[in-house]
Parts: structure tokens; sequence; C-alpha cells
């Protein structure tokens, strides 16, 4: 018997001059970047929410609270890999992960690769096994602008009987 779930998670950061702009762990050259107390790496938040969200685990909100000390300011890879280490307690096996990143510039094309590399290093998956698209937002509203990142992440999971 195989129970397979679908989980969902969407995050987004207003981006500020002057400011490291982190995606899926890699650091990308650019003059703005997410103001947040982390450091801001949507992708990466938005995909713990999809997983812990299709464990029935609640969120990254409730696992890791910003306002306990030993999570303020976490790396976001650490939330990863922990989220990843919850799920195997748990016994769920991810099966795969896609995730659209909404940003106007720069472009992500060059560095896909490095992104899905870092991630599938930290979920101990495949990297076929993980999809990352870029869009713009076609120039409309605040992302449209330049002034924010929104990321959304589809996952399932699997466990076996
Ligand atoms: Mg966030």
């Amino acid at each position: 018997m195989m129970d397979i779930r679908a989980g969902f998670g969407y995050d987004s950061h207003r981006l500020e001059e002057g400011r490291k702009l982190i995606i899926g762990g890699v650091e990308i050259p650019y003059h703005k970047g997410p103001i947040a107390h982390s450091d801001g790496d949507a992708l990466m938040h938005a995909i713990c929410d999809a997983l812990l969200g299709a464990a029935g685990l609640q969120d990254i909100g409730t696992q890791f609270p910003d306002n306990d000390l030993q999570y303020k300011n976490m790396d976001s890879k650490i939330l990863l890999s922990k989220t990843k280490e919850l799920l195997l307690q748990h016994r769920w096996r991810i099966n795969n992960m896609d995730a659209t990143v909404v940003l106007e510039a720069p472009k992500l094309a060059p560095f896909k690769e490095k992104i899905k590399e870092t991630l599938a290093e930290l979920l101990a998956i495949n990297n076929s096994r993980i999809a990352i698209k870029a869009k713009t937002n076609e120039k409309m509203g605040d992302v449209g602008s330049g002034n924010g990142i929104v990321v959304f992440a589809v996952v399932t999971l699997v466990r076996e009987y």
C-alpha cells in the first residue's frame, strides 16, 4: 500500500537596495535583496512550507518560530535540512518538488542548475526530481516593479507500508 500526499508552499519578500539575494541557497549577484530577519531565502521557505504541509506538520512558523532564539536569523539551508529530518522521522519520502520563482530581475537561468544541485543535496534526492522555473511578473504590480520576490512550490511525498 502506498500513501501519496501533495503539499503547496508560498513565500514572498520585499526587495531593497544593498541586501544579499539568496535563492535556493545560492547567492546571486544583484544590487537588491530581501528584507527579512533571516537570509530571506523565499524559495527555501516556500519549499519548507510545501513539505511540512504535505506531511501534515503545519508550517515553517509553527515548527521553527522566529521568536524562538535558536531559529532567529537561521540559515534557511539549516531549516530545510531540519524539515527533511522531520519528514524522515515521520517516514515520508520526498517524491518530487516543483517551484516557480517570480522575480522581475535578474535572470535566474544561469543559476538554476546550481540551485537544483543545492536543493538535491540538502533533501538527499536526485536532482531529476526537482524543477525550478523562473518567471517575471510582466511589469505588473510591486513584483513587476522589481520590489519583491514571490515563490510558489509544490511537492509530493510518498510513504510506503
Ligand atoms: Mg520567507
